[in-house]
């Protein structure tokens, strides 16, 4: 095979290089999202092979440090498939006139300061952007809402496909983005995982996640403070990709409807990505104001329905692999799929018990029998209504003998805090409450303490007996309650 260094630095490529390369690509994109493959690796070209690696040239210094940094593993593992040997590969970026730098080619590195080709294909939004020395943080970001950890299927495809067509080039494409479903469906995944994709590989732009309960909270605070109408618009407006959440909470609120209208306009305007979720679609959000629901209107509507059972037997295999713990046979997530039905949630909150009840067991063994067993007592007679706060927090106080008071005070002795730990991890489990709003339903707290009681809760549901029986009895009560 022709080796650069010789001829290959000028004329067309050697053919044997070129089929290499295809052929592996032709393994990477049958493991990759169609648009994702797309998006990364229609521009790349094969140049040659140095040493054991192949040169491949791509159109900007973004392309080469994202397929660097992403699919380096992956196509190595592709083209020593393909070529029979051991072969890794190397990008260059591509200069004026085609031709990568004689020097990159020679050492088979990237230039150490790329220069940028007038034809940007990945980075349209580049112009646009002020590059900002404040980097975007994640901020209330969880760093398990990523696109890698989204299962897509037919009942979620097309809002994946927009919010990752967002994220992937954050310029006015269709604006606003709306996406709506049920509770518990991934809305707030997909949010986050936007948020979380943009701040990881485009960090000089800005980019808020926001619940909606949080912004009303927010302007209630910044009226209250005289001068703090000023710093509510620059949060909001200084963003370059506005993400919120759960827009629905906004019904009612007037006054904080007109201001993030006039945010909305802004935004807009300035051709900035505004991506929201809602559990309904825009004409059923009765109350809020007509101009707003006309916005929405013009932009890419798109709805998730509760996944079918091959998706969630994808979604539930997804976090088995990615977890570390017991093997869950694929009849038990099967049966796990078959049961939690209603959303994802469930579905996560199902497997959850499963594990940990069978590290209880002397055997360590998940099986199709104890799966039946945990399931029984997860799904009792299937509740009809919506489980509220206020039912879970009445039955956790009347098992534990509290007093409502004391759950949601600022109490810190052991025979509170665990109770309100318990009463938090059901909540999260069994109502579609956000984080914000689940702390704010125990008393102001923050989201990062009911982020700390739910994964001290599920700690310990795997290695106390007493702790998994206590919250299968309690979700049955709840449930007969509901
Ligand atoms: P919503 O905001 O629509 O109420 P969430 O985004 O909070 O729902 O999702 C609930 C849980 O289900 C989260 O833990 C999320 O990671 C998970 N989830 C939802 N949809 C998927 C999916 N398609 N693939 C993997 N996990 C999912
Ligand atoms: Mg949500």
């Amino acid at each position: 095979m022709q080796q650069l260094g010789d001829a290959a630095t000028s004329g067309p490529v050697d053919p044997q290089v070129q089929i290499l390369w295809d052929g592996a690509l032709d393994i990477v994109k049958g493991e990759l999202n169609e648009l994702v493959f797309k998006t990364w690796f229609r521009e790349t070209e094969p140049l040659g092979v140095v040493g054991d690696d192949i040169v491949v040239s791509v159109s900007n210094t973004w392309g080469r440090d994202w397929l660097r940094n992403r699919y380096s593993g992956m196509l190595a593992t592709a083209l020593t498939k393909v070529s029979g040997t051991s072969m890794g590969v190397k990008f260059v970026v591509r200069v004026a006139g085609n031709e990568p730098e004689q020097a990159d080619l020679a050492s088979g590195a990237a230039p150490a300061t790329p220069s940028v080709p007038a034809d940007v294909p990945l980075t349209e939004a580049q112009p646009s952007i002020d590059v900002r020395a404040a980097h975007a943080s994640p901020g209330a970001l969880n760093p398990r809402y990523t696109f890698d950890n989204f299962v897509a299927g037919d009942s979620n495809r097309l809002a994946y496909t927009c919010a990752l067509a967002v994220a992937e080039t954050p310029v006015f494409k269709f604006n606003p983005l709306f996406i709506y479903g049920g509770s518990g469906l991934g809305k707030t995944h997909l949010l986050q995982a936007v948020g979380i994709y943009i701040s990881t590989y485009y960090p000089h732009l800005k980019v808020r996640y926001v619940d909606s309960q949080h912004m009303v909270d927010e302007f209630t605070e910044s009226i209250r403070q005289k001068t703090g109408m000023d710093g509510f618009r620059r949060r909001y407006r200084e963003n370059d990709v506005l993400l919120v959440d759960d827009i629905q909470s906004l019904i009612g609120k007037e006054k904080t409807q007109d201001e993030f209208f006039r945010t909305f306009k802004f935004l807009y305007d300035g051709n900035k990505p505004i991506i929201l979720t809602s559990d309904r679609p825009p004409h059923e959000l009765e109350t809020l104001q007509d101009r707003l629901i006309t916005r929405f209107n013009h932009g890419m509507i798109a709805d998730i329905s509760p996944p079918e059972l091959e998706t969630r037997v994808a979604i539930l295999k997804r976090k088995v692999e990615s977890e570390s713990g017991l093997p869950v046979p694929n009849e038990v997530l099967t049966l796990i799929a078959e049961r939690a039905s209603a959303n994802v949630r469930e579905l996560e909150g199902a497997l959850i018990r499963v594990k940990a009840f069978a590290t209880l067991t002397p055997s360590k063994v998940i099986t199709l029998d104890l799966a039946k067993d945990v399931l029984k007592g997860m799904f009792p007679e299937r509740a009809t209504r919506p489980i509220s706060v206020q039912t879970i927090q009445h039955e956790v106080c009347k098992f534990y003998g509290l007093s409502m008071a004391d759950l949601i005070s600022n109490k810190r002795s052991q025979n509170i805090v665990y109770p309100r730990q318990i009463a938090m991890y059901l909540v999260r489990e069994l109502t579609d409450l956000s984080l914000p709003r689940i702390g704010a339903e125990f008393g102001g707290r923050d989201h990062t303490t009911v982020i700390h009681a739910f994964a001290k809760i599920q700690k310990l549901l795997g290695s106390e007996r007493e702790v998994f029986n206590q919250i299968q009895k309690l979700t049955n009560q709840i449930k007969q309650k509901s």
